[in-house]
């Protein structure tokens, strides 16, 4: 899949539409979800172009791939997760019904977060 430009994240990127940022360097944003799914709800997103998980670790070197996560780590540390603990999510494609074609990473906390799939695996 081509990656669009003119994605939501990518006009977040650039600032053309506004988020509660919690971090920012020069590889990567942190911001709240619009839709919060828990009372801690952020995405964490690489400044490059990847449609998906898959496609960022295909495109990017094994040290970018790690600095990545050790962000997202640092990020739950900010966020005051670490004791409570938390969840990460990253949906790949209409399986996992991505809405959003630029790889993000979803942080949940500060709930009791249910069961980790919804539904009934036999359909
Ligand atoms: P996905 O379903 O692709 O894994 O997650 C996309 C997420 O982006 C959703 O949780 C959705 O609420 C969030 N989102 C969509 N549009 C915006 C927006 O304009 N601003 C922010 N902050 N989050 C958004």
């Amino acid at each position: 899949m081509t990656y669009d430009k003119n994605n939501i994240f990518a006009k977040i990127i650039r600032g053309e539409i506004a988020a509660g940022k919690v971090f920012e360097d020069d590889d990567v944003l942190a911001f709240h979800d619009i839709s919060k799914a828990a009372p801690v709800h952020v995405l964490v997103i690489p400044k490059g172009e990847f449609v998906d998980f898959s496609d960022f670790v295909d495109k990017q070197d094994s040290k970018k791939v790690a600095e990545f996560f050790k962000k997202v780590a640092n990020i739950a540390e900010i966020l005051d997760l670490q004791k409570t603990g938390y969840r990460i999510i990253s949906n790949i494609g209409a399986d996992a019904s991505q809405t959003v074609k630029h790889f993000h990473v979803h942080i949940l906390g500060k709930k009791k977060l249910g069961a980790l799939v919804v539904g009934d695996l036999a359909h």
